[in-house]
């Protein structure tokens, strides 16, 4: 019997247990959203995380700015929010548009309160075992994971895709002591994706390749966890085929999971952050 891993009911207890953490601390986090330009996906991925903050009763501010804003505007922005105490958690929301480069303003926001956990000295301290907040993608697969009893310690794991938003830091934490996971890190040149996938207890792909990951290349019983997405003539595809399920002892639906299961992580850093831990 194939195991479905739900993010979207783990996500709404994680949030239950968020907003209750928050309320006996007496602390009511506020989230600063900078959005630049008129993307609609982008646009619906703010809505979502606005609307959990409004769930927890947390505070939420949007401030959005032409697709052709200064690169100096932004960032005296971003400058602007860092030294404001009313706010705990700023966002800018990614993509921006071609000429502002994203590592830039990524690295200006005060990492104190860079609740997505990318700002480099974040994943620099989350490498050297530092207290940092952590990436709000590998925390949710790790906790999906874990939720469900997969073993992972002693476990391959391959990890394809090496982008820094979620295969690269989810193969640093998989590998943390009292996690003890043994990662493989695949990308576009890996000549044996097959071969590896078709040795692992559990895969994640982060790819954004559609159906990337096949039944074949699954051991019976394996863990498949789907993070990359992709719309094709507006749907949203998984990087999972839908004969894996047929195949796997575990499996991500083919919506939804991890994308919900990353906003209540990120609520969790933004609580981290508001309470100055
Ligand atoms: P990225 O573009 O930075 O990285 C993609 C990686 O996939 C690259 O390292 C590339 O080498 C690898 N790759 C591409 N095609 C491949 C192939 N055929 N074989 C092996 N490797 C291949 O992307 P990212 O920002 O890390 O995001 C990865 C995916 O996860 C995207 O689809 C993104 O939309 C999705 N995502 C989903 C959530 C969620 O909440 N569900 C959150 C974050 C990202």
């Amino acid at each position: 019997m194939t195991i479905l891993l739900d993010g979207d009911a783990l996500a709404a207890m994680h949030r239950r247990a968020i907003r209750a953490e928050a309320e006996a601390a007496g602390v009511v986090p506020r989230l600063v959203t900078i959005l630049v330009g008129d993307d609609p996906a982008s646009r619906a991925y703010v809505a979502r995380k606005h609307g959990d903050c409004a769930e927890l009763g947390f505070d939420v501010e949007l401030v959005a700015l032409p697709a052709d804003v200064a690169a100096a505007d932004l960032l005296a922005l971003v400058a602007r929010f860092n030294a404001d105490p009313a706010c705990h958690g700023l966002l800018v929301q990614f993509p921006l548009p071609p000429h502002l480069d994203q590592a830039v303003v990524q690295a200006a926001i005060d990492p104190d309160k860079d609740v997505d956990g990318l700002h480099p000295l974040s994943l620099g301290a989350m490498i050297a075992g530092m207290p940092a907040l952590r990436p709000c993608t590998p925390q949710a697969v790790l906790a999906l994971l874990r939720a469900h009893d997969v073993p992972l310690a002693g476990r391959r794991v391959a990890v394809i895709g090496r982008g820094l938003l979620v295969g690269r830091p989810l193969a640093v934490m998989l590998a943390d002591r009292g996690i003890d996971a043994v990662p493989t890190l695949l990308h576009r040149a890996a000549p044996d994706l097959a071969a590896i996938c078709g040795q692992a207890d559990v895969i994640v792909s982060a790819a954004g390749v559609p159906g990337l990951v096949t039944a074949a290349m699954v051991k019976p019983g394996a863990a498949v966890v789907g993070v990359g997405i992709t719309y094709v003539g507006g749907e949203m595809v998984s990087d999972i085929a839908a004969d894996v399920a047929g195949v796997a002892g575990w499996v991500t639906p083919r919506h939804g999971s991890v994308g919900a299961m990353t906003r209540a992580m990120l609520m969790r850093n933004l609580l981290a952050a508001a309470r100055g831990a």
